[in-house]
């Protein structure tokens, strides 16, 4: 099956050749994004919200992060790398950070600079905004949070922060910087090292209203190999890098759970863990989380630290950040230069819910398709047991209302319409192939 709408850029793909169908990733996909049909698993690129919960169940590798190509840095006379600060975490700490840099240069990149430098100052503007914004505002520093909240808490998209992340601040601090020297646009690649899927798909498709300077997106796992790899084979240094990365302390431990909410004024809260952030998100739309002024929400475990593209266990991460901290100041030099660059881009405009989209475009007929798969799901068993290619009965009911699947899917109700003799056994064989794939049943004969 191959993906349904693609509205929205999304950075997976599944393999269809090595996709087993054994429907694992259905079963954890937080916006029931996933169906199995023909064998084989499909992402309904609409409600994906690219948080990689999918791919890190996956027994056979089957799901393909749709990263850029390395290679499209050297198109650049310029190329920058922004680098989280939870790449350099990948690393035993006895590696020093300077060598990792050089390497970073030897491997293409004239350029080098610390994400988490515009940290410092986004700072200062999230406790203006707070001020006056709608509370609890929920931060914006994770993009799979965002499309989370779009897609499954339609009610609580006015709650997040209408300011952007320090990844985007620090590339538009770059592209500012270029510009005033009077670097061509296409002379120029600002390059955005990511610890996660989500972030590809933000900086193709930005909320807000917003267009990301950034060239392309690298896949940190990736990156981290080819680092290592030259570390360990001891490559020579031949070429120089211009290295921007001083970071404050603030900067450092921003990624990490608790490292953005511990710098905000009033009551705050952090909350990591995709399954955490639901239940959370759930009491807040139930108005059940009174008097908080801002909340840190973060779809990976230990944040940032467990990305999905994060090679080290996430706890050494967390640890070797929190250690780094300490032995760096508390402001970097450049802070004055960021505070001019974050004031004039920081701010970007309302975010608008995804949910509707599921029936419908036309809000009027998205209505009453929402009224029917309502009704429909009375009727369904109510056991989510999966047997129909969709991951619960509710998300079988809006795929018939939908015309992509049909009652005769459901195991239990064609079980009753055989009984009656309204359905045949070759017809139910029949659906049972087109959902699990012809394969699976003639293995089972043998
Ligand atoms: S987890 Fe999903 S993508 Fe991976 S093999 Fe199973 S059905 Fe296919
Ligand atoms: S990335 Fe997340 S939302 Fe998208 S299909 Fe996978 S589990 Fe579902």
């Amino acid at each position: 099956m191959k993906s349904r709408q693609t509205t929205y850029n999304r950075a997976l793909e599944i393999v269809e050749d090595i996709c087993i169908g054994c429907s694992h990733c259905m079963k954890v996909c937080p916006t029931e994004a996933l169906r199995v049909s023909a064998g084989k698993a499909g992402i309904h690129a609409d409600w994906c919200i690219d948080c990689g919960e999918c791919y890190r169940v996956c027994p056979t590798r089957a799901i393909r992060v749709m990263d850029d190509d390395f290679k499209q840095i050297f198109n650049y006379k310029y190329r920058v790398l922004l680098v989280p600060s939870v790449f350099f975490a990948q690393f035993k700490d006895s590696i020093p950070r300077e060598t990792i840099y050089n390497i970073i240069g030897e491997l293409g990149f004239t350029e080098v600079c610390a994400v988490e430098q515009s940290v410092d100052t986004l700072v200062g503007e999230i406790n203006e905004y707070l001020k006056t914004c709608e509370k609890p505002a929920i931060s914006s520093f994770c993009p799979a949070v965002i499309r989370l909240i779009q897609v499954r808490f339609p009610s609580l998209v006015d709650n997040i922060m209408k300011l952007l992340p320090p990844i985007e601040i620090t590339a538009q601090y770059y592209k500012r910087r270029f510009e005033q020297s009077g670097v061509d646009e296409g002379e120029y690649g600002i390059f955005y090292l990511t610890p996660c899927i989500a972030k590809i798909a933000a900086v193709k498709s930005p909320v807000g209203g917003y267009t990301s300077p950034i060239t392309g997106v690298i896949n940190m796992d990736f990156f981290f190999n080819k680092v290592y790899l030259a570390y360990k084979q001891r490559v020579p240094i031949t070429t120089s890098i211009i290295i921007n990365g001083e970071l404050s302390s603030i900067g450092v431990l921003f990624p990490s759970t608790g490292g953005e909410s511990s710098n905000i004024n009033g009551r705050t809260l952090a909350i990591d863990g995709m399954k955490n952030v639901i239940d959370f998100l759930e009491l807040l739309e139930n108005e059940e989380i009174p008097d908080v002024d801002f909340l840190e929400i973060r779809a990976c475990d230990e944040s940032c630290a467990g990305g999905i593209l994060s090679h080290r266990n996430r706890f050494l991460t967390a640890e070797s950040l929190r250690k780094y901290s300490t032995k760096v100041p508390e402001a970097h030099n450049l802070i004055d230069e960021y505070k001019r660059t974050c004031s004039a881009v920081v701010h970007m405009d309302k975010i608008e819910p995804r949910s509707m989209v599921k029936y419908d475009k036309d809000i009027e007929l998205a209505i009453k398709k929402m009224e029917s798969a309502r009704r429909l799901k009375t009727i369904l068993p109510g056991i989510d047991c999966g047997a129909c290619g969709a991951p619960s009965c509710e998300a079988l009911a809006e795929d018939i209302v939908r015309d992509q699947a049909n009652v005769n899917s459901c195991i239990f109700l064609r079980t009753i319409f055989e009984k009656r003799g309204e359905i045949s056994l070759e017809d139910t064989i029949k659906i049972m192939e087109d959902i699990w794939g012809k394969e699976r049943f003639d293995k089972s004969e043998e």
